[in-house]
């Protein structure tokens, strides 16, 4: 079995850790070459998520210094996990199996030989967990773990307080680019690839230079699209909601005929309060109707792959 390792590595503006975190990598490349672990052949890919800031150019130079570095450079900025699955297209044509990181290293790259390990016992993906939120602030702490909690009860298979710093073998990948979504959510998708998988856990530290490239914007835009990306339970959650009032409506109902007869009503009040309750249900469970046919069109337009096959029995008379 060959054992070629790439690094995809997404950077956008990171001038300021990306000559540290190239000379952190490439000694991480230089030991698990040492103890065989890995092949020679293995490399370094950064790829360059439409930079404005110098690091194109640092990636140029570190290209031409040593050929252990690689380059992709995209034509503009794309966001993280545009430039994730760029980085993984170039590096599948050559690599075994590919880890995606980032270039902070944020991500403890002492894991790296963890999944490794498990990729030579025969594991496809290897998640990267994070074993504690300490270093997090409390809102980041309560916010991403509460999601994760979220997902998972919008019925989203996904890797609790995993990002994308995983291991995936050659066929792992291929099946990824078999995905022709555009929203990409990788974390969600890449569950769905299946075949044997593991996790490696590890400390998250902090970011060593250079500011985060995920402000509070970006990360509330992120976290919708996982969701819209994987559920359509919103949109059935329409359909119950209106379900229920119409349920409503039929009680008011019956409370207005009553209070109706009591005579504590004014004229026109129990018609009008039993239109508005009764119409409110028709119109949410009407909506929902046709949230269940937009469901359906949602899941149509993604043209996932419907299987991925892992092996097949055949007899060998055709060979
Ligand atoms: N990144 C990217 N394109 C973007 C935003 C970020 O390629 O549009 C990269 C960034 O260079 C880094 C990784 O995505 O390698 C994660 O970003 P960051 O560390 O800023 O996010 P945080 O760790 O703060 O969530
Ligand atoms: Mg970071």
């Amino acid at each position: 079995m060959k054992n070629v390792l790439y690094i995809v590595v997404p950077c956008y503006n990171e001038q300021e850790v990306l000559p540290e975190t190239a000379r952190r990598l490439k000694e991480k490349i230089q030991d698990l070459t040492e103890c065989k672990l890995i092949d020679k052949e293995s490399r370094i890919v950064f790829v360059n998520d439409g930079s404005k800031d110098q690091t194109w150019n640092l990636i140029e130079k570190l290209y031409m210094e040593d050929s252990l570095y690689c380059g992709v450079n995209l034509s503009r900025n794309r966001g993280h996990q545009n430039a994730l699955l760029a980085g993984l297209s170039v590096a599948v044509q050559y690599a075994d199996m590919m880890i995606t990181l980032d270039a902070d290293l944020q991500d403890d790259i002492n894991a790296i030989d963890g999944m490794v390990r498990k990729f030579q016992e025969g594991y496809e993906i290897v998640y990267g967990v994070r074993s504690s939120r300490k270093k997090d602030t409390f809102f980041k702490r309560f916010t991403a773990e509460g999601y994760y909690k979220v997902l998972k009860i919008l019925g989203v298979d996904i890797v609790f307080n995993h990002a994308d710093y995983r291991l995936m073998s050659k066929r792992a990948v291929e099946g990824l680019m078999e995905f022709e979504e555009v929203n990409l959510f990788l974390r969600g998708i890449v569950p769905q690839i299946g075949y044997k998988s593991a996790t490696v856990t590890y400390e998250r530290a902090e970011r060593f230079a250079g500011e985060s490239k995920y402000p509070l914007k970006k990360m509330i835009a992120f976290a919708l699209e996982g969701i819209t990306s994987f559920s359509v339970k919103p949109l059935k959650f329409i359909a119950n909601l209106g379900m229920v009032v119409c349920l409503i409506s039929l009680g008011m109902f019956i409370w207005s005929i009553v209070q109706h007869f009591l005579g504590h009503t004014v004229e026109g009040w129990s018609s009008i309060m039993v239109s508005i309750w009764f119409l409110g249900g028709v119109q949410l469970t009407s909506l929902g109707v046709i949230g269940e046919y937009i469901g359906k069109i949602y899941g149509e337009t993604k043209r996932r792959p419907k299987f991925i096959i892992e092996t097949v029995l055949h007899d060998k008379k055709g060979e």
